[in-house]
């Protein structure tokens, strides 16, 4: 696997491969997990060449402190890409992602104010700022992204499409622990009581009540939520366990 750490490098890669190549892209903040390695796994399946990045976005922090204490873990995250026959890994630095400072910035106002948008402010406007930014850079044909993160999948391929951007946008399924617990890299930052609460917010979550009764067996659990919301035929949450902020959204049509 190549290790890339500036632009210009990559650009040079970029133009010398072969025009029957098909390059998959799987953007990540790293501290990698099986969610993220089946990503890749889709990528390999269906290209020739698999690229992934590494970068903790500061842009999409709404809370400086979830920033700070994101886990990086570059070393193990290195390794898991490579056993993954990853071919390229992207670790660009923020400078060079941000020459403009964050003056210019990409943002959607319709779908991205609605659930995670109301609770994070400027956070949608942060993602899809920085997978523009890297779809440029990358020029894939393909971009892979989790279902974990619905609303953010969606806003990206809104994004695609009105910029006309010559990138499909794939969604993968969300994978879970034997526990039904979403796979995330803030689980990392659970204690194991903390775990244990935020796998039983993975139970009652999928137990297929009605949004009320879900948050009320949730708040009887003692887990905080923030929202319960039903839209387009898909169920979303968002709670906080011990102060970590947990989401996890499923299909209501598999039910
Ligand atoms: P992140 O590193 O959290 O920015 O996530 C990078 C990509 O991995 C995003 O497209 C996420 O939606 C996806 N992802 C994160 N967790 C999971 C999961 N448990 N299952 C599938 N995809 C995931």
């Amino acid at each position: 696997m190549q290790i890339i750490k500036n632009i210009h490098s990559w650009k040079e890669i970029r133009e010398s491969l072969d025009k029957k190549e098909r390059i998959g892209f799987v953007p990540t903040m790293g501290n990698l997990h099986p969610g993220h390695l089946s990503l890749t796994r889709a990528s390999r399946n269906e290209n020739t060449q698999t690229v992934v990045s590494i970068f903790v976005n500061p842009t999409q922090f709404n809370n400086p402190d979830d920033f700070t204490h994101y886990p990086r873990t570059l070393t193990n995250d290195l390794d898991l890409l490579r056993n993954a026959k990853v071919d390229y890994c992207f670790i660009p630095q923020a400078e060079t992602l941000y020459p403009d400072n964050y003056h210019y910035q990409i943002s959607e106002n319709l779908q991205s104010i609605d659930l995670e948008g109301a609770y994070r402010p400027g956070h949608f406007t942060g993602v899809l700022t920085i997978v523009m930014k890297l779809l440029q850079i990358i020029r894939p044909h393909t971009a892979y992204f989790g279902e974990k993160d619905y609303q953010q999948y969606a806003l990206i391929e809104g994004m695609t499409k009105a910029f006309f951007i010559d990138t499909t946008i794939t969604v993968c399924p969300t994978i879970r622990e034997d526990s039904g617990l979403a796979y995330s890299s803030r689980n990392n930052r659970l204690s194991p009581e903390l775990r244990a609460q935020a796998e039983q917010f993975a139970n009652i979550f999928h137990q297929g009540s009605t949004c009320s009764q879900i948050e009320s067996n949730l708040i009887q659990a003692g887990i905080e939520v923030e929202y319960i919301r039903e839209k387009n035929n898909r169920r979303f949450a968002a709670v906080y366990v011990g102060g970590i902020r947990l989401i996890d959204n499923y299909s209501l049509c598999a039910l």
